[in-house]
C-alpha cells in the first residue's frame, strides 16, 4: 500500500499566507518537538519571507531560528523554499553569493531544498540545485502552477524530466495561488509519474476552497507527497488542513498512517496562537475566492497586497488593482504569480491604478524584468511595454547570472567596513537585504507589537515634534515638520491633499527612502532621478519634474515618508 506522505508548512507557508509571517521563534519553539514525533515526510520552516520579515519586523535572526529548530526538530527533515538565483531575495545574486548561501543553508539545519525559479526558467535554478546536491541535501526540483494560454501539461513534464535529469531527488508541483482543480490535479500528477520516477509533492493553497478535492484526485493519480498545515493556520489563502487530511485519507489506499490524537494535541497549542496573532490576521485573507482563478494571487501575495494598499490608505482600491492584475500578467507573457513575479505584477498593476496612469511610473524590477534579467518569460512581453520600458535597448536572452560578477568579496569589504559582522552570515543577510540589515545587525531593530495598528506595516515611524498650521495665499496648511530622517510634510487642512511647493519634489507613494542621488547645491535636469524610494518592496525612482539648483533635501536615507510628503526643494 503506498502510503501518502504530508510535509507540514505551519512554521512557514501556513503563517506567511495568513498573518503575513509574523509568528514568532518562541512561539515555535514549544510545539516543535511533538511536531518532530508526528512522522512528516518534511516540516517547511524556512525560505519564502521568513528572512526578510525576521529581520524587517521581527528583530530576529532567521538564522538563530534555524539553528534552534535544528536542534529541536531531530528525526524529521527541515525543508526550506528557495528561490532559485533569487535565494530568499528579490533580485537575481551572484553565483559565489548563491553558492555560499546554499552551504550556509545546509550546515544550519535545511535537509531539503524546494527549489524554484518564478518563470520556469531552470537555468535560475542550476547553481542552487548542484551546490545543495554536492553537500548531500535532498533536492526537490519544483514547478511553478499556472493557467494561462503558454502552460499546457505536456510543459510542465518536459521541465520535470529536465529536472529529474539533474539530480532533483522529488519534484513539487507549487500550485502557489491555489488555482489547481481536482481534473487538473489528477491529469497534470499522471501525467508527471508516467514520465518521472522521483516523488511528486503537490503544494496547494485554498484560496479557491478546491485545494482539499484536488489533493484527493492527486491522491488517486499517484501523488507522493501532500503540503498541509495544522488546521488553526490552514484554510483561506493558506494550506488544507493536515488533521482533516489524514482523517479523509484514513483507510484509504492513501492513508498517511499518521496519529490523529497526537495531531490534535498538537493542533490545540496553534489555536492558543492563532487567538495570540488574531488583531493581524486579516479577515480577506481568511475568505473562499474563486476569483482567484482569475486574478491568480498566490496567498503570501493577497496578504501582503492587503497591507501595501493600507500602507498607501489607498484599501478603496482593492477591487481595481485587482483587476488590473490579469492585464499586467498577459503583457508580461504570462508569468506564474509567485515572488517575486507576483510582486514585480502586483507593485506595477497598483501602480497604474494609484497613478491614475497605467506605466506611468514603472518600478527598476519591472524594468529588469523586462530587459530579461529575471530569465525567459513563458510568452514574449507585449511589444508595447518592451518599446516603452526599454526603448531602442535589446533584452538579454543568455542566463541572467552569466551577466552578473562574482560579489561576495565586495559585500564581505562592505560588511566588515560597516562593523556589523559578528558572525559568517553577518554577511549573507547583508549580501540579501543592504537597506534593512545594517540597522538589525547592529541590534537597532525593534520587535513590532501586535496590539498596536500598523499604519506603516510594521515601519517604525519617527515622532512628530512639531505640527501647525500656516496660511499661505488664503489656504491654510497643516505643517508638520519632522526632525530626524522624516520629511517635510504640507498639507491643505481642508483637503488633507498635498499641496505643490514652488520646485518642491514630492513623494508619490508611502516608502522609504533608500538613496538619495543628489545633495543640496547640485544642479539637475528636468527628468533626472534623485530619490530612489523602497515602496512595496520594489525600488523607485523618483524623477525632478524640473530642472534646478538642490536648494533644500527633506529627507534622510532609511527614513520612512507618506505619499504627499515634500522631498527636496528644486529650483
Ligand atoms: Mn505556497
Amino acid at each position: 500500500m503506498a502510503l501518502v506522505k504530508l510535509t507540514d508548512t505551519t512554521l512557514r507557508d501556513a503563517h506567511q499566507s495568513l498573518i503575513a509571517t509574523r509568528m514568532r521563534t518562541r512561539d515555535m519553539l514549544p510545539i516543535a518537538e511533538k511536531m518532530d514525533d508526528v512522522g512528516f515526510f518534511s516540516l517547511e520552516v524556512w525560505g519564502g519571507a521568513t528572512f526578510d520579515s525576521s529581520i524587517r519586523y521581527l528583530n530576529e535572526d532567521p538564522w538563530d531560528r534555524l539553528r534552534a529548530l535544528k536542534k529541536a526538530i531531530t528525526k524529521t527533515p527541515l525543508q526550506m523554499l528557495l528561490r532559485g538565483q533569487n535565494l530568499v531575495g528579490y533580485r537575481h545574486y551572484s553565483d559565489d553569493i548563491v553558492v555560499k548561501f546554499v552551504e550556509h543553508a545546509a550546515e544550519s539545519g535545511i535537509d531539503i531544498f524546494r527549489i524554484f525559479d518564478a518563470v520556469n526558467d531552470i537555468r535560475n535554478m542550476e547553481v542552487s540545485i548542484k551546490t545543495a546536491k554536492r553537500v548531500g541535501a535532498h533536492v526537490q526540483g519544483t514547478v511553478c502552477y499556472t493557467i494561462s494560454p503558454v502552460h499546457p501539461i505536456p510543459l510542465y513534464v518536459k521541465m520535470a524530466k529536465e529536472l529529474e535529469e539533474m539530480g532533483c531527488d522529488s519534484l513539487c508541483i507549487k500550485d502557489m495561488a491555489g488555482l489547481i482543480s481536482p481534473q487538473n490535479a489528477y491529469d497534470l500528477v499522471r501525467a508527471l509519474k508516467e514520465e518521472i520516477s522521483i516523488p511528486v509533492d503537490l503544494h496547494s493553497h485554498c484560496t479557491s476552497g478546491m485545494a482539499p478535492m484536488s489533493y484527493l484526485y492527486a491522491c488517486q493519480a499517484g501523488i507522493d507527497v501532500l503540503d498541509t498545515a495544522f488546521s488553526p493556520f490552514a484554510w483561506g489563502t493558506s494550506q488544507p488542513p493536515t488533521e482533516t487530511m489524514v482523517a479523509a485519507l484514513r483507510g484509504t489506499p492513501y492513508d498517511t498512517g499518521l496519529d490523529l490524537i497526537l495531531l490534535t494535541e498538537i493542533k490545540k497549542y496553534f489555536e492558543d496562537m492563532k487567538e495570540k496573532y488574531r488583531s493581524i490576521l486579516d479577515p480577506i485573507s481568511e475568505r473562499i475566492d474563486t476569483n482567484v482563478l482569475k486574478y491568480q494571487i498566490p496567498g503570501g501575495m493577497l496578504s501582503n497586497l492587503v497591507s501595501q494598499l493600507k500602507e498607501q490608505n489607498a484599501l478603496d482600491k482593492y477591487e481595481a488593482v485587482l483587476a488590473e492584475m490579469p492585464r499586467v500578467r498577459e503583457e508580461l507573457g504570462y508569468p506564474p504569480l509567485v515572488t517575486p513575479t507576483s510582486q514585480i505584477v502586483g507593485t506595477q498593476a497598483v501602480l497604474n491604478v494609484l497613478m491614475g496612469e497605467r506605466y506611468k511610473v514603472i518600478p527598476k524590477e519591472v524594468k529588469d524584468y523586462v530587459k530579461g534579467l529575471y530569465g525567459r518569460t513563458p510568452a514574449p512581453v507585449s511589444k508595447e511595454i518592451v518599446e516603452k520600458v526599454l526603448g531602442k535597448e535589446k533584452p538579454i536572452t543568455c542566463r541572467p547570472a552569466d551577466l552578473l560578477p562574482p560579489e561576495l568579496d565586495k559585500v564581505t569589504k562592505e560588511a566588515l567596513a560597516l562593523g556589523i559582522v559578528k558572525k559568517p552570515e553577518d554577511i549573507l543577510t547583508y549580501a540579501l537585504y543592504p537597506a534593512i540589515a545594517p540597522k538589525f545587525l547592529r541590534g537597532e531593530a525593534k520587535e513590532e507589537t501586535l496590539e498596536a495598528p500598523k499604519p506603516n506595516n510594521g515601519r517604525s515611524v519617527e515622532p512628530l515634534p512639531t505640527e501647525f498650521k500656516v496660511e499661505v495665499d488664503g489656504d491654510l496648511f497643516n505643517v508638520k515638520i519632522i526632525s530626524a530622517g522624516g520629511a517635510l510634510s504640507v498639507r491643505s487642512a481642508e483637503t488633507e491633499r498635498p499641496k505643490v511647493m514652488d520646485g518642491a519634489i514630492t513623494a508619490s507613494m508611502q516608502g522609504m527612502v533608500l538613496k538619495i542621488k543628489v545633495k543640496k547645491g547640485d544642479q539637475v535636469s528636468k527628468g533626472d532621478a534623485v530619490i530612489v524610494l523602497e515602496a512595496m518592496k520594489m525600488e523607485n525612482n523618483i524623477h525632478a519634474p524640473h530642472g534646478g539648483a538642490v536648494k533644500d533635501i527633506f529627507v534622510k536615507e532609511g527614513g520612512t515618508v507618506s505619499a504627499g510628503d515634500v522631498l527636496m526643494v528644486v529650483g
